[in-house]
């Protein structure tokens, strides 16, 4: 988990750099740092075994490396967002509205969509690459419920980290791919996905697209 200090400054960006939070009402599941074959399949098969649609925010260079399967997640019927060229805090990136732009391209390239939607890299913009979203045509998107799956640990335990929190609005901060991340596999996070979507649907939660 992050730190106390680095989740404070983070909600502080949240602040400065406004993006959407939660939802007037369902839950959106989303799904960073892929595509990747590790766990992209998984979580897509988990995911129309259910009928629930979500939201992926892609890595720019993954979707060049695996273009095939960033398409299967499009033509699959759920909604493509930018997660950054590189997976790096903008702070640190010399050209952010290019590597926002380079993504975009990339999305474009293997799924024919234009994606609208931006997650930054660990949710922190910096004043460049957020003003670089309103000249780029992208809304910056966060989340309200995460299921700490940039550890190492099982799928139960992603999923009760998700459900304690899922109420009407909840937007979810899950991973298909473990290649930023402290652990080997994402397929915990596609294993939980069924106890995560009966969860929200026995206490009447509607999953929906963001
Ligand atoms: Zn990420």
């Amino acid at each position: 988990m992050p730190s106390f200090r680095q989740h404070i400054e983070t909600l502080e960006r949240w602040r400065r750099f406004p993006g959407v939070e939660r939802l007037a009402g369902g839950v959106a599941l989303t799904f960073d740092d892929g595509p990747d074959p590790d766990a992209t399949p998984a979580v897509l098969d988990a995911l129309d075994a259910r009928g629930v649609r979500a939201t992926f925010f892609m890595v720019g260079e993954q979707v060049e490396a695996h273009p095939e399967l960033a398409r299967s997640v499009a033509e699959r019927g759920h909604a493509v967002g930018l997660h950054g060229f590189r997976h790096v805090e903008h702070d640190l990136l010399d050209d952010q509205r290019r590597d926002l732009q380079l993504c975009a391209e990339a999305v474009g390239a293997a799924t024919g969509a234009r994606p609208r939607l931006v997650r930054p890299p660990y949710g922190r913009f910096s004043a460049e690459s957020f003003a670089a979203c309103s000249e780029l045509g992208l809304s910056p998107v966060y989340w309200s419920a995460w299921g700490g799956d940039w550890e190492p640990i099982p799928a139960e335990r992603i999923a009760d980290l998700v459900v304690r929190d899922l109420d009407p609005g909840t937007i979810v901060l899950l991973h298909d791919s473990a290649g930023y991340a402290y652990r080997e596999s994402a397929r915990p996070t596609a294993e939980a996905v069924p106890a995560i979507v009966a969860t929200g649907r026995e206490a009447g939660l509607d999953f929906v697209l963001l």
